[in-house]
Order: C-alpha cells, then structure tokens, then sequence
C-alpha cells in the first residue's frame, strides 16, 4: 500500500528521534566528516544566498543553528524552526544572544506565518524529508508567505545518500533536481494584491565542495524567485524557463543544431568564430570569464584548454547545462564549471569577473539596459566584454516575416548601433559595435553545404524532419538577411 503523508510524517519524526540525541554536528549531518566539511560547505552555501542584511527570515529546518548563526548576524529578523527539541535547545544555547531570532520547535507542515512578511526562506536539507503531498502544500504557503520578489534558497540531497552514517532504516526521500525544479516551478498562488504568483529559478546548481571532497555531484541548491505569473511574458509557458527547454531547446532540438554549428557549439561559425573572436580578449591563465548563455559548453571549453582562464558557464536551460555536464564529465577541463542559472535575475559580487563573454543569447533577453548595468558591475576594472549577437535592420522596414519569426521565437533585437549605445549608457568605455552580417551570410552558405554533405550520417541520428527543419531555418534566416531584416553584430567593450 502506499504512503499516506501521515505515514511519512511518523515515520521522518521517528528518524531525527534517533538521529537527534546529541545534538552535534556529527549527528545532524548525519556524516562523520561533518567537522572538516561543514566550514567550507557553509560558505559556498550562502555565497548563493542574496545579500540578506536587513531582511526578514524563515529558516526551516534549523537543525542546532550552523546556518542560524550566519543568518541572524545581519538579518533584520530569524524565525529558526525545528521539529526536534534537542536541536531547538542547542540552536538557543548558542545564537539567543543576537536578540533577532525567534526559535520554534515544530513541524514545518504546522506553521502560521503572515502573508507577504518575508524577504527569504532558508532551508538546508529539509524538503527531502517530506512527502511529495506535503511539498505541494508547502509551496504554496511560501508563495503567500514571501513578499513579491522574495526569494526561496534551498538544497537537498539528490539520487541517493550522502553522508556516511549507517543507518538501520532511512526514510528520506532522494529525488532527481528536475523533479523539485518541475515542482516548485508549476504551483501557483494568487496573493492579496490580485495578483498570479510563482516561483522562477534565479539559480540551480550542484555544491561544489562535495564535488571536490567527496566526488559527489548530487547535492543541489537551489535559488527562486517570487515571481508574477504572467503567460505573456513567457511565450503562454508557465517560465521563460520551460518556454526554452520546452521548445527551442529541447534536448532533440539542440543536438540536431549541434550537428550544424559543430561539437559543443550553438551558435553561428561554432569553434571557426569562437577561435577568431575569443583572441580580441587577449586572455591570461587564471583570467576569471563569466559565459553567459554558455549552450551546451564548446566557448567554455575553449578558453579554458587553450587559455588557462577560469570560466563559469551560466544558462537558464536545464537540457543545455545538463548536457555541458556530460561533456565536462567526458573532457575533464580543469577549471570549467557549469550551472543553471537566469542571467537577468542571478547576482554576483561586485569585481567578479575579468571577462563577461555571451554568445548569440542577449536577442532572448529584453531589458538589455539592466542586464549591461550588471555585466559592469561584475566586472572588474579593466574587465572586457564580449558579445555576439542577433541583431535587426531599421525597424520601421521590417518585413512582417520577420516580425512573426521575432514574435514567435520571443527574441527582443536592436540595430547595431542601439546596441553599442546600450553598452555606453551601461558606463562601458572604448565600445566596439561590429556589423558582421557579411561573415554571418558566408558561414550560413557554408553551414548548409557541409550540412547537406552529412545528410545521411545525420539521418542515422535524426529524423528527415529534423534535417528538413534545420534546412529550412538557415534558408530562411539567408532571406531574412538578404532583405536587410536580420543582421549579427560583434561587440567589444571595455570597463575603465
Ligand atoms: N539545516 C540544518 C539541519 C539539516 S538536518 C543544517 O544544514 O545544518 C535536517 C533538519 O531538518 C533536522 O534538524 C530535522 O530535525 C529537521 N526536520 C526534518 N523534517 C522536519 C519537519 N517536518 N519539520 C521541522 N523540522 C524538520
Ligand atoms: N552561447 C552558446 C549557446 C547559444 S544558444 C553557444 O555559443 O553555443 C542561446 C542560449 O541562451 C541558450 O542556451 C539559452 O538557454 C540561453 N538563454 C536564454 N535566455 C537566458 C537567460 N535569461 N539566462 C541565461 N541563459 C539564457
């Protein structure tokens, strides 16, 4: 028979019983490295955290108070709660002392919080010891609980174990990340303002200090965003997120391009234009690179083999930065790492970076103005930026071909030099804006000749649909350039 939520609700408070006698670290993390690792993996942690000073918290699952502590050390306010009394007592034995957190010993499935009173909520290993049915419900408490804009961090264990405490029956609950992102993505709430509300993913990524320490992969942060739910936004998805994984970009989608732009590659010219355009940044070993909508990895990889640079490859597809993964797995380049993560939402600390790199991806976002304000501030002095990307003729002369195949695809174009005055008004300096429809054209003939010559190696893959679909969008987008709509530019700029 299976489990009703009481059951599991029994049967977890039954678990932390026996798993909560201590009250240490040891036993909390259920993990005897627990000393050595805790430190450092806290850290990474928060570092995913939104600046938090002055807010209002809920952290769930509080465990003794590792995160606690951190928390209420800036925080305007804490509510700490925990289902298990020991843990409850330890928390207050240690951080009572700050004045601003309020301890609860209670199930989180029992709480009474305010509508709209929250700037964040906090959970670290919690929603793996609840049932599927009790999450739904959760969710949507969060939704009503949390200010609009305010955010959800949380991070479980995924597929199986981690920690290596023997335990005679565990109950806990090890999903995959795609089943918590589809959750949590998909519940909506309508709040006091009459308004729909969901949760978008600002950022999801594995914890890296697990990777190094103990090569596993499977622990997963995540971070959300309230956010309005409005269809319009998102092409009639429920996110921008699944409008891309959904469909331009659904896995078939991108391996049959794939098989146009060359390994590793999802954008114009493949490794030909990344080779050229990647030599303007002049990079040194150890340069730290942010690629923003870094596709399925082929830039990354670049720099980083024959650069030496650092790179982090953010983008918002899960079917991208999944298979980036499987490639990294596959190459093993040193100093590469990929993580889901929404470029128009994620923050960085100020001076991050030397480069921000991005390849035809900006067309997907609107308010390019507020992503380059980002970009500038990530950026640290001296820092370059380049970019390239799909661009328009004059728009008063669009064909309405064109306007359709820019409504339909949700891109936002602007002409080339729009674009170069974007980058000024962000504060960049010495900005380069490159019209580079001529090279486009050729690698497009190009593209589709080689294209045609693979014909039936691409058919033991794919289908004729797929090879007839691909054709046909590089036909169309030789008309579209041919008639002066649709155009690629190149963008240098530079940070004083
Ligand atoms: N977040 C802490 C503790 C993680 S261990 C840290 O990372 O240090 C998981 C914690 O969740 C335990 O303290 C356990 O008692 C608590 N917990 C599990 N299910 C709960 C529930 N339904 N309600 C309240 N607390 C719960
Ligand atoms: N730069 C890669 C991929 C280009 S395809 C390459 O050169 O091969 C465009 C990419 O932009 C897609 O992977 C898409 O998921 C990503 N993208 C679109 N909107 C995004 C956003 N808001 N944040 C991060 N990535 C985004």
């Amino acid at each position: 028979m299976a489990k009703t939520a009481t059951d599991v609700r029994g049967e977890m408070s039954k678990f932390w019983q026996e798993h909560s006698t201590r009250a240490n670290l040891t036993e909390m993390m259920l993990d005897s490295k627990a000393d050595e690792i805790s430190d450092i993996e806290s850290e990474e942690i928060l570092s995913a955290v939104p600046d938090y000073a002055g807010k209002n918290i809920l952290e769930l699952g509080a465990g003794i108070g590792r995160f606690t502590s951190k928390l209420s050390a800036n925080a305007k306010s804490v509510i700490a709660v925990d289902f298990m009394e020991k843990f409850v007592q330890k928390n207050k034995e240690v951080n009572s002392h700050r004045g601003n957190i309020t301890f609860l010993c209670n199930n989180v499935m029992d709480l009474q919080i305010a509508d709209d009173s929250l700037d964040l909520i906090f959970s670290n290993w919690l929603l793996m010891y609840l049932s599927d049915s009790d999450i739904e419900i959760l969710i949507k408490r969060m939704l009503k609980w949390l200010k609009p804009n305010g955010k959800l961090f949380f991070r479980e264990s995924c597929f199986k174990q981690s920690g290596d405490k023997v335990r005679s029956h565990n109950p806990t609950i090890y999903r995959s990340p795609s089943w918590y992102t589809n959750l949590i993505t998909t519940r909506a709430q309508d709040k006091s303002d009459g308004k729909t509300y969901g949760f978008d993913v600002v950022l999801s990524k594995a914890v890296q200090v697990y990777i190094q320490m103990k090569n596993n992969p499977n622990q997963i942060c995540w971070l959300m965003e309230l956010s309005e739910r409005d269809p319009s936004n998102s092409q009639g998805f429920e996110t921008f997120q699944k409008f891309l994984d959904q469909k331009q970009y659904s896995r078939n989608g991108i391996l049959r391009y794939e098989e146009m732009f060359g390994r590793d590659y999802v954008s114009t010219g493949g490794h030909g234009t990344t080779k050229e355009f990647v030599k303007m940044l002049n990079l040194k070993k150890g340069e730290r690179v942010l690629d923003v909508g870094c596709g399925i990895g082929g830039s990354a990889f670049h720099m980083a083999r024959d650069y030496g640079a650092e790179v982090l490859g953010i983008d918002l597809s899960e079917n991208m930065i999944d298979i980036a993964i499987e490639r990294q797995a596959e190459y093993r380049v040193p100093k590469v790492s990929f993580e889901v993560a929404d470029a128009t939402k994620v923050t960085y600390p100020e001076c991050s970076f030397d480069v921000v790199y991005s390849r035809d991806t900006i067309l997907h976002i609107d308010r390019k103005d507020l992503l380059f304000q980002s970009f500038y501030k990530w950026l640290k002095p001296g820092g370059r930026v380049l970019i390239t990307d799909y661009v328009c003729g004059p728009h008063e002369n669009h064909s309405s071909d064109f306007k359709s195949y820019v409504a339909q695809r949700g891109y936002h174009l602007l002409t080339v030099p729009q674009y170069g005055k974007v980058l000024e008004d962000a504060g960049f300096k010495n900005v380069q804006a490159i019209d580079k429809t001529t090279s486009f054209v050729d690698i497009l003939r190009n593209e589709l000749v080689t294209f045609g010559q693979k014909k039936s190696g691409f058919l033991e893959k794919f289908s004729l649909e797929d090879f007839d679909a691909i054709n046909a969008g590089w036909n169309d987008k030789l008309k579209r350039c041919g008639m002066g709509d649709q155009k690629w530019g190149l963008f240098y700029a530079e940070k004083a």
